[in-house]
């Protein structure tokens, strides 16, 4: 038996276009192992249909980029540059053209792209499922996992997996603190705060590679409750993260706070 997979592109009504992508085969017995697409089949099937999605999408881009509202006239093409888009289903090359400004604005000499993007554009579903898998797991095994799954060109290294993930986190704190401002519960009278941290040890036994995680709550008199963690020695971050939660809190030069730290386990001397 044999299955041909297509591709059918209608970019404008009446007029499709084909293309293929990929081929399935399998004998007519069928057994648990045999049925349906396999994880290798799966996997080559999405990339190629993302490539073709993907190309198609940034030729209709391009050509539906209108001539110059002032006079008319068509835009110069200064050239393309070349562009890789990361995707959970596959990294795929980009022709980004770049176009002159026209003659009658006076600025000729200035060029742009068709495509606002960077040289390594990600998607925002595969810098999700990346960090989500970063914070269940170390960042070697997320790569190792993600690989099992995803085309072979979406595959990262665990580099690649700590950058995106701590990008991810750069992100999620600037909006917690856009966020911070805009919810604040208005002026904080009292206020318990409460710390409690642990150490992560490499159990490489490098000293470099431990540190300690610092976590917090803080609870104004109304009950309600906002916690925070940072790492200690994490310089701006830390103060950053216990100045945030302060900030939720409504918590100004008036308020009277207290704080309450765990008492150190106290070990027997040997
Ligand atoms: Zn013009």
């Amino acid at each position: 038996m044999k299955w041909i997979i297509k591709l059918v592109f209608e970019a404008a009504p009446g007029s499709p276009v084909e293309h293929d992508v990929g081929m399935i085969e399998r004998a007519e017995k069928i057994s648990p192992a045999t049925a349906g697409l396999t994880i290798t089949e799966g996997k080559a099937l999405l990339a190629s249909l993302q490539k073709q999605i993907v190309t198609a999408q940034v030729e209709q881009h391009v050509a539906s980029i209108k001539p110059c509202p002032q006079c008319g006239n068509a835009l110069r093409t200064k050239g393309c540059s070349q562009s890789t888009l990361r995707s959970v289903y596959g990294n795929v090359g980009m022709r980004i053209r770049r176009l002159r400004e026209c003659p009658c604005s006076g600025s000729q000499a200035h060029s742009f792209s068709t495509l606002v993007t960077n040289k390594s554009p990600i998607t925002p579903e595969l810098r999700y499922i990346t960090a989500k898998m970063a914070a269940l797991m170390p960042f070697r095994k997320v790569a190792d996992f993600l690989g099992e799954l995803l085309p072979l060109s979406a595959q990262a290294t665990a580099s690649t997996v700590r950058n995106r993930t701590m990008k991810v986190g750069r992100r999620l704190q600037k909006s917690a603190e856009v966020l911070a401002a805009a919810t604040s519960n208005g002026p904080c009278k009292e206020l318990l705060v409460g710390f409690d941290g642990g150490y992560v040890r490499n159990r490489q036994q490098r000293p470099e590679r431990n540190f300690e995680v610092v976590v917090g709550k803080a609870l104004d008199r109304d009950g309600h409750a906002t916690r925070f963690a940072f790492v200690r020695n994490g310089g701006f971050e830390a103060v950053s993260a216990v100045g945030l939660a302060l900030r939720q809190c409504g918590v100004n030069k008036a308020t009277s706070a207290a704080g309450f730290c765990r008492q150190p386990a106290v070990r027997p001397a040997r």
